[in-house]
């Protein structure tokens, strides 16, 4: 706690430790707790709108948004009442539903994808995706990004090789090396390391996945053409170029990240993974693209996937009324909300003389406590972690909840309103002052 306005946390704090002595860490998601900010991670009670309620009765303008999923803000009306209205059909039959077909087919009209498949977690879309990759291919190497998080699949938990192309180490005990030792790390945005990984290991890789653009390093945006470069490389050497748009879709723009490069210069990823927005707040993600790829998948195909709760219905309804609800004004009044945020916080922070660079794509944006732009990972973990937690604290105190670390992304939603941004903006002098 910094300062008088501190508000106060003991309902949090008696929770959080009640917490700790039956769940690891005291969260069920390590993101959620305070360790690289330190102090008590806030318990919710309720939300509405853009705004969160902890047990304490704090209110807090909330620029987490659940990771990302809830675009409309929180409690919308019109989603919660046709979850209600599924509710009371029943929650789930293992059985084709319309929502299902409803949902693919208004992702198909947004997406590059032909058709889709719905798992229930972005990890299981991209573990699905890899298979199906290697499937496809008959081949085994799959290449990934330094800094680019994919979900806690075994074999994309790699950390980064210090080499130019470096097939790599497990990232976290408990993946045996073998499950990473075909997966190459290269340094993002680096053109020269995947000619060279393609030039040496092309005729065994089965894919590449990036996020379509990074944001688990903080917002690192694809350099212009990379993306495409990476899309035409792989098809150059057979290789399947998988897009991770599990938090860039329907977020980043109204077509995800592929919105603002690939629609624009025509090209397409032979298999997209979504998440987050798809699910309006429930646990829904899906994986598609060709559909030449996509049918070897069973029942049509060899490569198996499956899921007792793919495509549940209430979490279908929810995906498909928000991304219906998300309209090309949704997108442009979160994209105002975080100029007015991101031009303030500049300022504020450079009257402070505390080093920062802004970083974005599309609507998403996050602040780097440092004064070169970022690229990769390397970039990235240069950011001023210590500064970042003074940063967050005096934010906090002063009613504004941002990741509790200085590597992710932050998200509005269509519910941030005047009201709320103007929260924002009154606490950022304090809380860059404080990062000072
Ligand atoms: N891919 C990306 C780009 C992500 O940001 C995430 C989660 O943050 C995942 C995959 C994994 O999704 P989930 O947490 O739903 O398993």
């Amino acid at each position: 706690m910094t300062g008088p306005t501190a508000p106060p946390t003991a309902a949090s704090a008696a929770l959080f430790e009640r917490a700790r002595a039956v769940t690891p860490g005291g969260v069920n998601s390590p993101v959620r707790a305070f360790n690289a900010v330190g102090g008590t991670p806030r318990f919710i009670r309720s939300a509405a709108g853009a705004w969160l309620t902890d047990v304490d009765g704090n209110e807090y303008v909330d620029l987490i948004c659940s990771w990302g999923p809830m675009l409309l803000g929180h409690a919308h009306p019109e989603v919660q009442a046709a979850v209600a209205a599924a509710v009371a059909r029943g929650t789930s039959y293992g059985t084709p539903t319309e929502p299902e077909v409803e949902l693919a087919e208004e992702i198909v009209a947004r997406a590059p994808v032909e058709k889709v498949r719905f798992v229930s977690s972005g990890t299981e879309a991209t573990m699905s995706a890899i298979r199906l990759a290697r499937g496809f291919t008959g081949r085994d190497v799959v290449v990934k990004f330094a800094g680019c998080y994919h979900g806690h699949v075994d074999s994309l938990l790699a950390s980064a090789g210090s080499g130019l192309a470096t097939f790599a180490l497990p990232g976290t005990p408990g993946v045996p090396e073998s499950s990473t030792a075909l997966t190459m790390v290269l340094p993002y945005n680096d053109r020269a390391a995947v000619e060279k990984a393609f030039a040496e290991h092309g005729d065994r890789i089965a894919c590449l996945i990036t996020e379509a653009a990074p944001g688990n390093m903080g917002v690192v945006p694809p350099e212009a053409g990379f993306n495409r470069f990476l899309a035409e490389t792989c098809a150059q050497h057979g290789a399947l170029f998988i897009s991770d748009e599990v938090m860039t879709g329907f977020r980043a723009s109204k077509q995800g990240q592929w919105g603002l490069d690939g629609a624009v210069e025509g090209w397409t990823p032979d298999l997209v993974t979504f998440g987050k927005v798809m699910g309006g707040g429930f646990p829904a993600a899906a994986f598609g693209g060709r559909a030449d790829v996509m049918s070897r998948l069973a029942p049509d195909g060899p490569v198996y996937q499956a899921g007792t709760l793919s495509g549940n219905p209430i979490a279908t309804t929810a995906g498909l009324t928000t991304l219906r609800l998300a309209t090309d004004d949704v997108y442009a009044h979160i994209g105002a909300a975080a100029d007015t945020i991101k031009t303030a916080a500049a300022d504020e922070l450079s009257k402070a003389g505390v080093a920062h660079v802004v970083q974005a794509t599309g609507t998403m944006f996050s602040i780097f406590f440092m004064d070169t732009a970022v690229r990769d990972f390397d970039d990235a973990s240069r950011t001023d972690s210590r500064a970042y937690a003074a940063f967050f604290h005096a934010m906090l105190d002063h009613g504004v909840y941002l990741p509790p670390s200085a590597y992710e992304a932050w998200f509005l939603s269509a519910a941030h309103d005047d009201r709320a941004v103007q929260t924002v903006l009154d606490a950022l002098p304090v809380a860059a002052r404080a990062a000072a």
